[in-house]
């Protein structure tokens, strides 16, 4: 059987009219898998087994409304999670109300939403009284959009006639022990998830199974990052060894820049997994970074389609790419984030001054985005998050304390207020003369780079930018490398 793994974000499920749409979409896919099955003279597997999938994410801004109302409780404010109770049962409840008719299967539903919520109550209230949230805690809490939006879309699918049944990841997806950050344990997952799965598939019934939610090995609810239910549907493909992996969003597919930013921006046909990595890195809100990973692994390609548009191809993502690409093919950018200098003669030759840098670095567990040094060996550059900044600083004062003195080190400096500009594409691999073009189309309108990196991969060039200066440096390489509407 064909296995398709369909993912549907927030917006896709944000409104009766989205997860409407979300269903008939689902329903066209199982319509459609059956159709080529059975060209394919396999009616006995294929009439009975559609193979396909079904993630979800909680409703947009669900996840947000839970964990706010979890941290008011901690606080001591009580009010936002009440609120919160009484507003998402409506906002369930409604599209329950409108987009199922049997009067069973809606009674069944709103007693779910019912205890789903009261146990989120609970929770909050214990919040409240402990005055404490810990991550353990605000991973059971952050999980809850999911586990009501998913047993949702099921019943909206079998309202349309497709045989789906909801599934808990808690007994799919085994993780450690990283609350709100938490990794798949690969040596148990695939298995858990082929023993609960494709007997269901196998029957006919599509499993629609919460994203971004998991369970360690002792059955205790962990989450696997903001944003983690694309990871979660990578996960899920890979261990059924899926065909395809689609990403249903609302968006025509991956763009070459921010469309906010750069008017003509247009979504990509195509793309490898190395190159949308590189734009996950790097900012761009296409795929939570971790999700190719496992689509990797295995060489399964992703497909990121848009449910306001569902006859658009959107973009697909495989190991290679059919078409030769010379050179840029998307820019996208990381905001708010400090340059941190550690400058002085007396680095010249000394060896383990970077060593020492990053390790001060690594001891505030702060995320360094990019590192550049001047081969005059005078001065090390390198990015951190803004809100990391000060407490590098200080750790860097502290380590360097005698060369400073010293005067070995001359000074530690930060620019704040800087962003990274990454330009993307595998294509610059061996094409001769990209950063000078990119230099050249940021020096006619006067923007100055603060500094420069390239990944050994090849396949970025990231800059250092003042913030004020940003959307003007991505809307000039958008514009000289002509990736906009009708330059194709
Ligand atoms: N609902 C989760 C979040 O908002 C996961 C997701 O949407 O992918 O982070
Ligand atoms: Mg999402």
């Amino acid at each position: 059987m064909r296995m398709i793994v369909m993912k549907f974000g927030g917006t896709s499920v944000g409104t009766t009219d989205s997860i409407d749409s979300t269903a008939k979409i689902v329903a066209a896919a199982v319509e459609g898998q059956n159709q080529s099955a059975g060209v394919e003279g396999r009616p006995d597997q294929g009439s009975e087994s559609p193979g396909v999938l079904v993630v979800v994410s909680a409703m947009g801004g669900v996840t947000n409304t839970l964990i706010d109302a979890a941290q008011a409780a901690a606080a001591g404010d009580e009010t936002p999670y009440r609120d919160a109770r009484s507003q998402l049962l409506v906002r369930h409840q409604v599209v329950a109300g409108q987009l199922i008719e049997d009067g069973v299967e809606r009674a069944g539903l709103g007693r779910l939403f019912d205890n789903r919520l009261r146990e989120f109550e609970r929770l909050c209230r214990s919040i409240t009284v402990l005055g404490e949230l810990t991550q353990r805690g605000l991973d059971v809490v952050s999980g809850v959009g999911e586990r009501l939006s998913a047993p949702l879309l099921a019943a909206v699918l079998r309202a349309n006639g497709v045989k789906a049944q909801f599934v808990d990841a808690g007994e799919l997806i085994i993780t450690d022990d990283q609350y709100g950050n938490a990794s798949p344990l690969m040596d148990s997952t695939p298995d858990r998830c082929r023993d609960r799965l494709l007997p269901m598939m196998q029957s006919g019934v599509v499993p629609v199974v919460t994203g971004f939610v998991g369970a360690t090995e002792k059955g205790v609810p962990t989450t696997l990052g903001r944003g983690g239910s694309d990871y979660s549907a990578a996960i899920l493909g890979a261990a059924l060894d899926a065909d395809e992996i689609q990403i249903w969003t609302d968006v025509d597919g991956v763009m070459t820049a921010d469309p906010r930013i750069v008017e003509t921006a247009q979504s990509m046909e195509e793309l490898s997994y190395e190159e949308v990595a590189e734009l996950a890195y790097y900012g761009a809100k296409v795929l939570h970074p971790k999700t190719v990973t496992p689509a990797v692994e295995r060489s399964i390609p992703l497909r990121v389609l848009n449910t306001f548009n569902p006859s658009h191809p959107g973009t697909s993502i495989v190991e290679k790419t059919r078409q030769l690409h010379h050179g840029v093919k998307a820019i996208t950018a990381v905001r708010e984030l400090r340059l941190i200098t550690v400058a002085g003669r007396g680095m010249i030759g000394v060896p383990g001054i970077a060593a020492r840098t990053f390790d001060a670095v690594a001891r505030q567990r702060a995320n360094v985005l990019m590192i550049s040094q001047g081969s005059s060996e005078q001065s090390i550059c390198f990015v951190v998050p803004e809100a990391e900044g000060d407490a590098v600083i200080e750790a860097l004062k502290i380590e360097f304390a005698r060369e400073l003195a010293q005067h070995m080190i001359e000074e530690i400096s930060n620019q704040p207020d800087i962003v990274i500009v990454a330009v993307i594409g595998a294509g610059m691999k061996g094409t001769p003369g990209i950063a000078a073009r990119v230099f050249n189309a940021l020096g006619e309108q006067d923007i100055n780079v603060i500094a420069i990196a390239q990944g050994s991969s090849e396949a970025n060039i990231s800059l250092v930018v003042l913030q004020a200066e940003a959307d003007e440096a991505i809307r000039a390489i958008h514009d000289t490398f002509e990736l906009g509407n009708g330059a194709d």
